[in-house]
């Protein structure tokens, strides 16, 4: 298995580059969908939140109340570790069960927006940085997402710089031009780098 760590700035096309690579033949694991999964409606995590923050983190529906956790952990650190405390071990369960899961000769790629500024990229066999220019990502994600710009401009400044997570990257991708252009690009990874591997993997099994 070849195990590919995929990251980069809100708005830089990690999920349109993790898409084409799994249109290519690649296994995806992601990290923020895990994320919500471990404290989704019945879960242990939720449970466990609620014992320790009260249930005005949770909406009208019993469901996690995003913005009012976030208002709660933002400006406490002793908070934040307490709630990552929880939620951080489960990610990382679910992440090894889906690893285990995946076929021996896959390519996976676990895409995980934090995966610089939370030290993981040791743990990868390559790892990939999307980038694209912060005025570029702002526009996509007030175009795209309808997010408001002085919260994306929030959300972009409370996350690496460009120059952290690419001393971090065996593979950078400029995602500054059009979709078709990050496919393209996309693809020559594929070609280069990572089939190579799963075919070198597929030959010795047999
Ligand atoms: P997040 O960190 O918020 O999950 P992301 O890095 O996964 O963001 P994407 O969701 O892939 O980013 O891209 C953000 C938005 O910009 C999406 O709506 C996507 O379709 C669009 N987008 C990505 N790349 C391009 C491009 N080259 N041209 C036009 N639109 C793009």
């Amino acid at each position: 298995m070849l195990r590919v760590g995929l990251t980069g700035g809100i708005g830089s096309g990690k999920s349109a580059v993790a898409a084409r690579l799994v249109e290519r033949g690649a296994v995806l694991i992601d990290a923020d969908q895990i994320a919500r999964e471990v404290v989704a409606p019945g879960s242990a995590g939720l449970a466990e939140i609620v014992a320790a923050f009260s249930d005005r983190v949770l909406d009208a529906d019993g469901a996690l109340d995003r913005a009012a956790l976030g208002a709660v952990v933002f400006a406490d650190e002793a908070a934040r570790r307490r709630l990552e405390a929880i939620t951080h071990p489960r990610v990382r369960a679910r992440t090894a069960e889906l690893t285990a899961a995946a076929p021996p000769d896959a390519v996976v790629v676990n895409d995980v927006p934090l995966l610089v500024e939370v030290g993981l990229a040791p743990t990868y066999h390559l790892v990939v940085v999307v980038q694209a220019a912060v005025s570029t990502r702002l526009d996509r994600l007030v175009r795209t997402r309808g997010m408001d710009r002085a919260d994306a401009e929030r959300r972009i400044a409370a996350q690496a710089d460009d120059d952290r997570r690419r001393a971090a990257a065996d593979v950078v991708l400029t995602n500054d031009a059009s979709l078709t252009a990050l496919h393209t690009a996309v693809d020559a990874l594929w070609e280069r780098r990572l089939l190579p591997y799963e075919r070198n993997l597929r030959s010795r099994r047999v």
